[in-house]
């Protein structure tokens, strides 16, 4: 079993860090990455726990969206908040969910992630712009394990 740490070197881990630095300059939602070994019950259930797990349920606007990715299954998900989720239509994602696909297919895992990041951001900016004095309510940090 591959380490969670060899998935990604630090300067990859940088470069996430830093996407989502830089979506959140556009939006005042917070994007979060988890990062797993495996994926052990239903990929959804497992997203909304995490979310809840990482508090990103606590944003103002309840605008968090959750990047999840479980590197043995090669599996991922994307969840977002009430908020967003009363403002987008159902298929709001799935143009993230495809460019992500289409790089983790060729093996490019963190390119995949921080296209999704920005995407997610670019998504998000129409729907909550970002606002001058804004608070980064949730660590720009990948979570793991
Ligand atoms: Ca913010
Ligand atoms: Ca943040």
């Amino acid at each position: 079993m591959s380490k969670l740490e060899d998935f990604l070197n630090a300067q990859e881990e940088q470069e996430i860090v830093d996407a989502i630095h830089i979506a959140e300059k556009n939006t005042s939602g917070e994007i979060r990455v988890h990062i797993e070994h495996k994926l052990h019950s239903d990929i959804k259930k497992r997203t909304i726990e995490l979310f809840h797990k990482l508090k990103m349920d606590n944003t103002k606007l309840q605008n968090g969206v959750l990047i999840y990715f479980a590197i043995d299954d090669k599996v991922f998900s994307i969840y977002g908040d009430k908020g967003i989720n009363d403002v987008v239509g159902l298929d709001f994602w799935n143009s993230t969910k495809d460019i992500m696909a289409s790089h983790f297919k060729k093996g490019e895992f963190k390119s995949g992630i921080v296209n999704g990041i920005l995407k997610t951001g670019e998504q998000l900016q129409k729907y909550f712009p970002y606002q001058s004095k804004d608070i980064d309510e949730l660590s720009n940090e990948i979570s793991k394990g």
